[in-house]
């Protein structure tokens, strides 16, 4: 009786072990949810916010338009290079990256003349095209405008993504002093039939406020009409000379990031 009796206690000892063992590998750890790898890779951050970081695309370095074309056939553009800063020339039209993007971080500086003139539309028109798409296109404009005291629709004032996106806030300075955008782009992209697949994204930081919270755009930012998409792959970037007859507006610190 007296082995029996051991015996079944060493065997409930020995369930007793092995259920708390169970309990203990099948409890959830810290270490069940961390995870290790792909491990990002190293930026060097700009010294100053609107610098560019150690892995960003150089579009206007204050120096050459090395990276720029005119939109009409391609050649060299010719907009005004002058102390570090590029000026909108109307008479030889937009302008693009040689590069194409698809998905994108951007940081662009831009100035309204102090002594703008005109209203509206009017006053100090330019735009940011986040994807130039091809002759023909409209692209996906953000627009660029004297936005400080200017009524115009709010639809297509600065920091909208024209026709489509009231900005969510007007932080827009004075004319003659910079201001900034930055945006992340998440370009549309397509089925082979060309339909949709997913639509473009954009978020925009005008002067650090957020104007454009994850947008979801309709298609193109047309200038008359509903809105819709024509597939494309990657594109170009684009500034605008815009045909009114203010004075032309400057940019600077133009600097872009691939986005995976
Ligand atoms: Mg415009």
């Amino acid at each position: 009786m007296a082995t029996q009796y051991s015996r079944f206690l060493a065997t409930a000892a020995l369930l007793a072990a092995a259920a708390t063992l169970y309990a203990q590998e099948t409890k959830p750890k810290p270490e069940d949810t961390e995870v290790w790898e792909p491990v990002p890779k190293v930026v060097t951050p700009g010294a100053t916010c609107g610098a560019p970081p150690s892995d960003a695309i150089i579009l206007f370095n204050g120096k050459n338009l090395d990276e720029w074309v005119t939109v009409k056939d391609h050649s060299p553009a010719t907009w005004k290079v002058a102390d570090g800063i590029l000026t909108v020339d109307k008479s030889t039209g937009n302008i693009e990256t040689k590069r194409k993007f698809k998905d994108y971080q951007l940081h662009i500086e831009w100035k309204i003349p102090a002594d703008i003139t005109g209203s509206g539309q009017a006053r100090g028109n330019s735009g940011v095209f986040l994807a130039s798409t091809g002759p023909g296109d409209d692209g996906y404009e953000l627009q660029v405008l004297d936005a400080y005291n200017n009524k115009t629709y709010v639809n297509g004032m600065a920091g909208s993504l024209y026709k489509q996106a009231i900005p969510l806030a007007n932080p827009a300075r004075k004319p003659g002093e910079w201001q900034t955008y930055d945006v992340i782009w998440t370009a549309p992209t397509f089925a082979s039939d060309g339909s949709v697949k997913t639509p473009a994204y954009a978020t925009v930081f005008f002067n650090g406020v957020v104007v454009e919270n994850h947008f979801e755009l309709k298609g193109q930012t047309l200038y008359i009409g509903k809105p819709f998409y024509k597939a494309y792959d990657s594109a170009p970037i684009k500034l605008q000379a815009h045909g009114d007859k203010s004075a032309p507006i400057s940019f600077r610190n133009i600097w872009v990031r691939d986005l995976p």
